[in-house]
């Protein structure tokens, strides 16, 4: 008897979690209105490089985000309201979980819980309706040159991002939060994973570009531009960057 209530209940908060998700998920590409996005920063490597960094940064840093979605959003017809409005949620002190290296389903599927609860317990939700958390690793470059794979959870509008501290990237890091940010909003990745390059068709930002090589943007999902059939580099801005159609209907606009 006490079994079977137990498993009635662990069902009952299953059913509740799926639900909630389903329902965030699909508001949050309504575009009925803006769509908050938080901020928050985390020292990733607790460098005092990181921390110096952190304390210069300011909302009007993360603005182009913004600005990006909303030009993006009126190039396919829609409404200004279509888009995002950027707020700093502050510092936080703890470091969210990481994803699993080996990339099991189980894994990732027990991470996103832990990471979701993690996200819950850090940070306050203002306001109705969906919003957005971005989590901001900060990493001393001097210290790690290459960073961990960010990774964007469209189950509970959830962004956990590495970026390196140092003005001379604040504009690219944009670039990174722009794209795992679209993950939270349900957009594939459009690169290949063995290769790193972009994939055509939908992984050119200007796929009928005649010559079709080298591109001058880059498709933000894809997250490089493609130059030659082996080379890319990532764009040093989000002026640089574009939303491709298939972007662009993953994430109702189309
Ligand atoms: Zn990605």
């Amino acid at each position: 008897m006490f079994k079977a209530l137990r498993i009635f209940i662990l069902l009952f908060i299953l059913t509740a979690v799926a639900l909630d998700a389903w329902r965030t998920k699909t508001q949050s590409v309504e575009w009925k209105y803006t769509l908050p996005v938080n901020i928050y920063l985390i020292n990733g490597d607790d460098s005092p490089v990181a921390a110096a960094y952190m304390h210069t940064l300011t909302v009007e840093d993360f603005k182009p985000i913004a600005t990006f979605m909303r030009d993006e959003a009126v190039r396919y017809g829609r409404a200004s309201s279509a888009s995002i409005e950027i707020r700093l949620g502050g510092k936080i002190d703890a470091r969210p979980p990481a994803p699993p290296s080996n990339g099991s389903v189980l894994g990732v599927i027990t991470w996103s819980l832990k990471m979701r609860w993690w996200a819950w317990r850090n940070t306050d939700t203002v306001g109705p309706g969906p919003q957005v958390k971005m989590f901001l690793l900060y990493f001393d470059p001097a210290q790690s040159k290459v960073l961990a794979h960010s990774t964007g959870l469209q189950k509970g509008l959830i962004g956990r991002v590495n970026v390196f501290a140092a003005s001379s990237m604040t504009k690219q890091n944009n670039v990174i939060i722009a794209h795992e940010f679209l993950h939270t909003l349900g957009a594939t990745d459009k690169y290949d994973s063995a290769t790193n390059l972009p994939l055509f068709p939908d992984g050119y930002a200007i796929p009928d570009l005649d010559p079709l090589l080298p591109q001058r943007f880059a498709e933000i999902m894809a997250g490089r531009t493609p130059l030659s059939t082996t080379e890319a580099e990532t764009p040093a801005t989000l002026e640089d960057a574009l939303i491709g159609t298939k972007t662009a209907q993953e994430i109702n606009w189309l």
